[in-house]
């Protein structure tokens, strides 16, 4: 069951009331399943994705990184099966509100709530629920200023497929051989229905993919090898591993390009629900891409001069999916002095201020030793300076944001130059010499 503690309307507050994300387009009453990431968003947003990167490209030598287009040839998405097979089931609401909802999902969520599946009716008034009919989950658009025939393209649904087009060139400059992998962050769009749920289903959103290319007989070994560390890079980052899953996929869920997949679930407070997909593509990517543009899409090795269609292991995974899960699993309260708190136990390398430096008065030289150690330490790590409200509401606010380490400057620190050193979980403080201040933070950070 999902932990008590946390619940979904805790986390969009928590969110919106620091800043981290709110609604998109709410001056104008929102738009459905679109969300604006604000300052500690963003800074959340980019630990997440920085670290991804870090685990694929700077922590391996057989990774190479790309970023391709939003919008390519229509022809991609025909030769990859989306125009045709990117459908989803919908079911019309034929009671009173005649929303469309996906088969799928009202499954699922009954499944996660522990309810029966074999008559569903709609969530929102209980009506009687249409048969399914497909529907395409592509934004299509036009090239040029005038809609005509053949002007008509689409926002990639995923990232993916923008690395099987460039496989060629990269083999160009990447002196890689497979098994090798090219990986990709960037935005894929989907005209999801399903609403609700903050940013875990949402129409824009990040994924962060890689094409994993290895040789026919070695895909079963590669897709058990990213299924662990896709699965550790969450552990590692903080999240209990008690909150994550693998799933396999039954053959009936199985992606129309798909020979194997599994999803990493973790325990949002929605039920277990998917993070992460790790699917063996096999060859079909490549081979399609082969013959819809003409182009040889093999391997050829330049030595014993064997040629195959690589097979490719894809891990792909949604940043703001990541993003819900972090702060989720780094939500907590606890009391102290009689007083509720709200702390996101962030792992340091994600926490969107690493230090706070708090004057403790706003007079008696304290501003400016702050102002002087924050300048310091800011040229080392994001640093926040926070002069403004009671010492208490001020680390109650960091708290809030999962700054990791607070310093103080009081009236001792013009005397012996220490200042206070509190620890956001532990929530000890202790005195610490200015000198020094920067590399004692980050050994702290990388431990
Ligand atoms: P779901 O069925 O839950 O919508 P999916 O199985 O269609 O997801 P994939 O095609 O496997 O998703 O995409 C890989 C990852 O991209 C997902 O695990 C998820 O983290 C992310 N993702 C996919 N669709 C969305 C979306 N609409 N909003 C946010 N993240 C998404």
């Amino acid at each position: 069951m999902p932990s008590e503690v946390v619940t979904m309307d805790k986390i969009v507050s928590l969110a919106k009331r620091r800043g981290f994300i709110f609604p998109a387009s709410e001056i104008y009453g929102g738009i459905a399943n679109t969300y604006d990431y604000g300052h500690y968003g963003v800074l959340l947003k980019q630990n997440v994705v920085n670290q991804w990167w870090k685990a694929m490209i700077q922590d391996r030598d057989d990774i190479v990184a790309l970023d391709s287009a939003i919008i390519q040839h229509p022809r991609t998405w025909e030769a990859s099966g989306h125009l045709a097979g990117f459908t989803d089931p919908l079911v019309q609401c034929l009671g009173k509100c005649k929303r469309r909802f996906r088969a799928d999902h009202l499954r699922e969520g009954a499944e996660a709530r522990g309810e029966p599946t074999d008559h569903l009716v709609c969530p929102v008034c209980g009506g009687e629920l249409s048969e399914p009919r497909a529907f395409n989950l592509m934004f299509e658009t036009t090239i040029g200023p005038v809609q005509e025939a053949g002007s008509a393209v689409y926002l990639r649904p995923e990232t993916a497929q923008g690395i099987f087009l460039d496989f060629k060139q990269v083999l160009q400059f990447a002196r890689r051989k497979p098994p090798f992998g090219i990986a990709q962050v960037g935005k894929s769009f989907r005209n999801e229905i399903t609403p609700g749920n903050f940013i875990f289903r949402t129409l824009e959103f990040e994924q962060m993919e890689m094409e994993y290319f290895v040789p026919p007989g070695e895909a079963d070994q590669w897709y058990e090898h990213w299924m662990r560390e896709r699965f550790d890079w969450y552990v590692r980052l903080g999240i209990d591993p008690e909150h994550l899953r693998l799933r396999a996929h039954g053959a009936e869920e199985l992606s129309h390009y798909s020979s194997a997949t599994s999803d990493i679930e973790y325990l949002y407070p929605i039920g277990w629900s998917e993070l992460e997909g790790i699917a063996n593509r096999g060859d079909y990517d490549l081979t399609q891409h082969a013959q819809f543009s003409g182009e040889k899409l093999d391997w050829v090795d330049p030595q014993t001069g064997d040629r195959y269609i690589p097979h490719v292991i894809e891990p792909a995974a949604g940043v703001g999916r990541s993003l819900l899960a972090f702060l989720c699993d780094a939500y907590d309260e606890d009391e102290i002095g009689g007083e509720r708190r709200t702390v996101l136990r962030l792992h340091p390398a994600l926490a969107p201020v690493k230090v706070a430096v708090l004057p403790l008065l706003r007079k008696a030289g304290h501003p400016e030793k702050a102002r002087a150690v924050y300048e310091d330490l800011r040229r080392h790590m994001k640093a926040e300076y926070d002069d403004g409200g009671a010492i208490g509401r001020r680390y109650r606010r960091q708290d809030e944001i999962g700054t990791p380490f607070a310093i103080t400057i009081d009236h001792q620190t013009s005397e012996d130059d220490t200042v206070t050193l509190r620890d956001r979980d532990t929530l000890e403080q202790e005195r610490v010499p200015v000198e020094g201040l920067a590399q004692r933070l980050l050994a702290k950070l990388s431990a």
